[in-house]
């Protein structure tokens, strides 16, 4: 008789661990620095999601020694008093990093606010000058979310250099930056997007495999190499429209019919899981670097000033 053979999953990376990693270092260098650099975390509005985002901004920045701040302004802010504010910071010399928190009243072009941001305090990475330095392989405040996404890269040990790398998603603050962090590492990358021919193909071709697209369940087993590290960006929030397509999955199962919703990746974890070599759960994998490569730029951007 022939033993089927046995089904190995996939390393989980597990984003909080290595999140931690990251704000033991970020306490060690604010020590090392011998002061607190400033953060500001700026919201416009009542946006009950903006709202936990910074709040748990300033909350972690003094956790770790940071002196973190929010500035709440309301949602009638017109742009010019917006502008004024940041200018205002941008001049405060106890402020090392600026963030404005998306998505901002109609009235206001995120655009402008985030031209207006000094590229020194810019610790969001958003900033052209800064997406230029990124681009041109040169040090910069790199966004906080593919800086993370590397860092869970680098935990799994494989070698970047020469891999191929697939990128699904070309958003300004996570697709395309991704593709030039992996870029200079060397990396043989493919950026995908929603006009990409054969997605399934493409992907397939990933020794490691970014999803960032925001559409549950996208990646599914066979598109993926089999020992390839996949990492996913996607944060979707389903509903019971969802219990047939998750029905093989029992975690995410269990949850959607206890709460009515559940909170899904863009990757077919339960199942790609058997195919992969690491994989990132969602939540508990992306999610928790983002704030702490945040702090990170934050120290990098206090340093910086002060070089
Ligand atoms: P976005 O909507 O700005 O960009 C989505 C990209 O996906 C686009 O470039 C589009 O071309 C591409 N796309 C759409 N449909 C596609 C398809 N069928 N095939 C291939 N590509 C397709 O989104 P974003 O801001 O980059 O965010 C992407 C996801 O990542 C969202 O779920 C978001 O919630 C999540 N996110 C998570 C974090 C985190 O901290 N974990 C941070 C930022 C974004």
């Amino acid at each position: 008789m022939v033993e089927a053979a046995p089904i190995v999953s996939a390393q989980i990376i597990d984003g909080k661990a290595v999140a931690r990693q990251i704000e033991s270092e970020v306490a060690a260098a604010v020590e090392r620095l011998g002061f607190a650099p400033g953060l500001v975390a700026v919201r416009v509005g009542n946006d009950p999601a903006s709202e936990v985002y910074v709040r748990n901004k300033a909350k972690k920045a003094q956790e770790l020694g940071l002196r973190g701040r929010e500035l709440a302004l309301p949602e009638s802010t017109s742009e010019a008093d917006l502008l004024a504010e940041v200018g205002r910071l941008n001049r405060d010399d106890s402020v090392d990093g600026i963030l404005v928190q998306l998505p901002l009243p109609k009235q206001i072009s995120a655009q402008k606010v985030i031209d207006a941001i000094a590229p020194a305090k810019d610790v969001d990475g958003f900033h052209p000058f800064n997406v230029g330095l990124l681009h041109l392989g040169r040090p910069a405040l790199a966004p906080c979310t593919p800086a993370g996404v590397m860092r869970l890269i680098d935990s799994t040990g494989i070698r970047i250099e020469g891999a191929n790398a697939v990128v699904i998603g070309r958003s300004d603050i996570v697709g395309k930056p991704m593709a030039a962090l992996l870029l200079q590492r060397h990396a043989t990358v493919t950026i995908c997007h929603s006009r990409t021919r054969d997605l399934a193909a493409v992907i397939h071709q990933g020794d490691i495999v970014v999803a960032a697209v925001g559409k549950p369940l996208l990646v599914t087993a066979g598109m993926v190499k089999p020992g390839a590290v996949v990492i996913d960006v996607g944060m979707n929030r389903v509903d019971a429209s969802f219990t047939d397509r998750l029905a093989h999955d029992s975690d995410k199962s269990r949850l959607l019919a206890k709460n009515g919703s559940v909170l899904v990746g863009d990757v077919d974890y339960a199942r790609v899981r058997d195919v992969a070599g690491w994989i990132t759960p969602v939540p508990g994998g992306v999610g928790p670097m983002t704030i702490a490569m945040l702090m990170q730029n934050t120290v990098t951007a206090a340093e910086r000033r002060r070089a």
